[in-house]
């Protein structure tokens, strides 16, 4: 059943249409189980209501399409309760006391299953047999792992508006792809990989220049490909049984044969280069061997991928040559990364998109400081993406992989909103962050480079709530020296003095990794991250405190933050290698201030050692982000539990409350340095909450201002008090995001 599952599975993702994919799958079904009938039922998203998109075999009454028949209700009940139901012999009549759903049906055994992808109901999958033909265990698993991957179909379609456009019959081709907005803003541009190596799929077609070099680099590359899998399959003789050393011979055989030479050959003299011609060759002889009969032929298709793109790989120079970057370049690779990111040069990239990852991951963040527009996590990844014209639409988090003439007008209409609205928050500027009865909360930047200095100001941010150090170690391949460090930290220091900077001592680890310490760990964000890096590295942490401390010789406006402190003992070590940087450099002779001192609350132990870190630092600053994922034990890199991933989640905002009490009665200072103080919500619940200062990235900081301008204090604390009284995240929500509607209607003078 297992096999007969993928095959069916292969061909409904090679159908073109959700339309032809669905009815597939419901005729392969019913031929598979033997079924009278089968057919799926989308749940409309605007409403309560399902529609039949598939069905085949004969229709009984269950099956028919809604609308006041008895089968009505059948699809409804599974839909509602989510689950599995397995019923034989329903009668006709219904049963006295019996649920009365289930029971109004045609006579038959009923299966069916809910298609439901990322807690979402997105239909029904129903089956029917004769009466009294009980399903056999197999085929109930066949039929519910069939629900799970249609689920997953549907779901991909439903984010380029398929299911919505089969739902209304409408042929169109698609708009766009959903995915998950990190970083806002429009981008236009030409998709270049940032893959180390290029997909065979992607590679475009080209005219080839010269069809005789191109052909002379092809036969080359396909030479050695050749001796390549010559020398290992023969290196591995008497290490393995021989046959796994076969399919080394499989691969040198195929890649011998006439037939993917001379196509290719072909294809090249009739005017393609070389890397066009071969991915021609190789898409159709894989699709051939897919379509046999022999599940050994079958498998073929995977070698012949294989050859494929190992043959690309010696053509790569050529693809990476002809490629170039291009002026406006968009981004795209599996999960991006920052050293991508440095990889192209800055006035060249004009968007991001991550096919995986998360708007919390350190690139989306480093998308927003650089106010570049981010997608990540694409609901469906497209094959053909590199060297196309992409719009990345980073507000609505949308890649469109045609841009129309209408579209261009459309997005053009809303950045010209845009602007004005951006036009009207920089009107704000130079005003404080003020209450409307007179308290003033200062709001700070989160920035990772000294370049990012000029958006700070631009912003209008009262002085660096976080500078996030580690961004240069991870831009550059070498390890900054202490002057190179110096003088990053002294061009910050310098450019808000008399304003407070807060340096944040190296944060690597989790998804930050620094290339020369590359270590494999099983759960990176559990592992050596933050402070226990620096403190395991005490000769590298020494070195950027003493670049830190020189940098502050005349100025006094640092204030030093310590990551990931899960323990007092490792707060007293890290204060105790600062205290050494410092006689250091006075036994130097170098001028070095004493900074004021911070530890961030980002590992929930923290939040109960407050009182005892309090009587040894001067100020804390909560990093919602990890808070957040280590309280709730939720990946913040993990889309698939974005929802619950929440910081407005009341345990947050209780232990958020017990850290500022805490505080404050010793008399020290709370920031808020995560996500969520640049969220207009959550900078009102912080303010309620009795925070001292709120730090984000620049763009953020004018819709901030203007939401705290528009309440009194009096009247955030209410808000906060009212959150704190309740019991989960989505009442908190509706809350905040009622008070800020009302906000909205506040006169543009505040
Ligand atoms: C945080 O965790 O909230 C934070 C600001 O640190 P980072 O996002 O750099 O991990
Ligand atoms: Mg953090």
């Amino acid at each position: 059943m297992l096999l007969t599952l993928r095959q069916i599975m292969q061909q409904v993702d090679r159908a073109a249409t959700l339309d032809d994919a669905l009815a597939m799958a419901v005729q392969q079904a019913q031929k598979a189980l033997s079924l009278d009938a089968c057919a799926i039922y989308l749940k409309d998203p605007e409403g309560d209501t399902y529609v039949l998109v598939a069905s085949d075999g004969e229709t009984p009454p269950m099956l028919e399409p809604l609308g006041g028949e008895p089968g009505r209700r059948l699809v409804t009940v599974v839909g509602q309760r989510r689950e599995l139901i397995v019923e034989l012999e329903t009668k006709v009549q219904p049963a006295d006391g019996a649920p009365k759903d289930l029971t109004e049906l045609a006579a038959g055994s009923f299966l069916g299953t809910p298609l439901i992808h990322y807690r979402t109901l997105l239909g029904v999958l129903v089956a029917r047999k004769p009466a009294h033909q009980p399903y056999a265990a197999d085929e109930v698993t066949f039929f519910l792992s069939l629900g799970a991957q249609l689920a997953k179909l549907v779901h991909e379609a439903a984010a380029m508006d398929g299911v919505g456009r089969l739902l209304r019959r409408d042929a169109r081709a698609d708009p766009y792809i959903q995915a998950v907005s990190a970083a806002s803003g429009l981008a236009i541009g030409i998709a270049v990989s940032a893959e180390a190596q290029t997909r065979l799929e992607s590679v475009p077609d080209r005219v080839a220049a010269d069809p005789v070099a191109e052909e002379a680099a092809f036969n080359a590359a396909v030479a050695a490909a050749r001796d390549e899998l010559q020398a290992a399959g023969e290196r591995l003789a008497g290490t393995v049984p021989e046959a796994v050393r076969a399919l080394f011979e499989v691969q040198v055989m195929l890649l011998g044969s006439d037939a993917l030479v001379s196509d290719t050959v072909d294809g090249i003299r009739a005017g393609n280069w070389a890397p066009g011609a071969w991915r021609t060759t190789i898409a159709h002889h894989a699709q051939v061997f897919e379509q046999m009969d022999d599940p050994y032929l079958r498998e073929r298709a995977a070698d012949v991928r294989e050859i494929g793109q190992h043959v690309l790989m010696h053509l790569e120079s050529r693809v990476r040559a002809a490629r170039g970057t291009p002026q406006r370049c968009i981004l795209v690779g599996e999960t991006v990364g920052l050293a991508e990111i440095a990889a192209v040069p800055a006035p060249c990239l004009a968007g991001i998109v991550s096919l995986h990852g998360s708007p919390l991951s350190h690139m989306a963040v480093l998308a927003r400081a650089l106010g570049i527009p981010a997608v990540v996590s694409l609901a469906h990844a497209p094959e053909l993406l590199d060297g196309r014209e992409l719009v990345v639409d980073g507000d609505e988090g949308r890649v469109y992989l045609e841009s129309s003439p209408a579209l261009l007008k459309d997005l053009q209409k809303r950045l010209d909103r845009k602007r004005t609205r951006s036009a009207e928050l920089q009107a704000l500027r130079a005003l404080p962050a003020q209450t409307q009865d007179g308290v003033q909360l200062p709001l700070y930047a989160n920035i990772g480079l000294p370049a990012d200095c000029a958006a700070a100001r631009i912003s209008g941010a009262e002085g660096i709530g976080l500078y996030r150090t580690e961004y240069r170690f991870l831009l550059d391949e070498a390890l900054p020296v202490e002057d190179e460090q110096l003088r990053d930290y002294r061009q910050v220091l310098e450019a808000f003095a008399p304003m407070p900077v807060t340096l944040r001592t190296l944060d690597v680890g989790g998804d930050k990794v620094l290339s020369s310490f590359s270590v494999q760990e099983e759960n990176p964000f559990l592992g050596c991250r933050g402070i226990r890096f620096s403190l395991d590295r005490p000769e590298l942490f020494l070195i950027q405190l003493r670049a830190m401390l020189r940098a502050n010789a005349g100025l006094g406006n640092l204030q030093v933050l310590f990551p990931m402190i899960g323990t007092v003992s490792e707060l007293d070590e890290a204060l105790h290698l600062l205290a050494r940087a410092e006689r250091e450099l006075v036994a130097e002779g170098l001028e070095a201030a004493r900074p004021r001192v911070g530890v961030m609350i980002e590992v929930p132990a923290s939040v109960f050692l407050v009182g005892a870190m309090a009587r040894r630092v001067d100020a804390f600053s909560i990093g919602t982000n990890d808070l957040t994922q280590y309280l709730l034990a939720v990946d913040r890199n993990n889309v698939q539990v974005v929802t619950p991933y929440d910081a407005l989640h009341p345990a947050v905002l209780d232990a958020i409350r017990q850290v500022i009490d805490t505080a404050h009665r010793f008399g020290k200072s709370v920031s808020v340095c995560g996500e969520m103080a640049g969220d207009p919500a959550g900078a009102l619940v912080l303010l309620g909450l009795g925070v001292d200062a709120l730090s984000m990235s620049p763009p953020l900081l004018g819709e901030v201002k203007r939401a705290i301008r528009c309440l009194t204090h009096e009247r955030a604390r209410q808000l906060a008090e009212a959150a704190l009284g309740m019991e989960d995240g989505f009442a908190i929500h509706r809350l905040l995001h009622r008070a800020l509607d009302r906000i909205r209607a506040c006169s543009g003078s505040t």
